[in-house]
């Protein structure tokens, strides 16, 4: 039994980062024009911190369904970084993905301009510049 997000959830989370990836590092955005012009391309996820069902990353036994389906549960990235922090639980902590969640919540309406402020929540390999997928982390190189 997957403790999923509400649709409701799903929107509030990619609205509170302005429909881009919450890796710092990556900021792409998640949503865009499909050919048809009425139409729109989402390639947005809505990822748990602690995961949705027992073996997935970080998953917390103690968390309720309530607390497991929370907005405070999610963080909305694109589907790359949606799988780097699933294949890297250490490295992508509960710590470091609320830290990311905090950074933007700081900034207000409008991506912040501030990457250093995300410093402080990157892991140091992050930091480093390792585990960010392919030309990420170089966009302002
Ligand atoms: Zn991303």
């Amino acid at each position: 039994m997957r403790d999923d997000f509400s649709a409701g959830t799903k929107e509030l989370l990619s609205k509170r980062v302005g429909f881009t990836c919450s890796n710092p590092e990556c900021d792409q955005a998640t949503s865009g024009p499909q050919a048809d012009p009425t139409g729109v391309v989402n390639i947005g996820v809505a990822a748990h911190i602690s995961a949705a069902s027992p073996g997935g990353a970080r998953y917390e036994e103690a968390l309720s369904t309530e607390q497991r389906t929370d907005s405070s549960n999610g963080i909305w990235l694109c589907q790359t970084c949606a799988k780097l922090i699933d294949n890297d639980s250490t490295l992508f902590s509960r710590d470091v993905l609320e830290g990311w969640k905090r950074a933007l919540s700081q900034g207000g309406c409008g991506r912040p301009d501030s990457k250093q402020g995300f410093r402080q929540y990157f892991p140091a390999g992050l930091r480093e510049g390792r585990a960010t997928h392919a030309g990420a982390s170089r966009r302002d190189a």
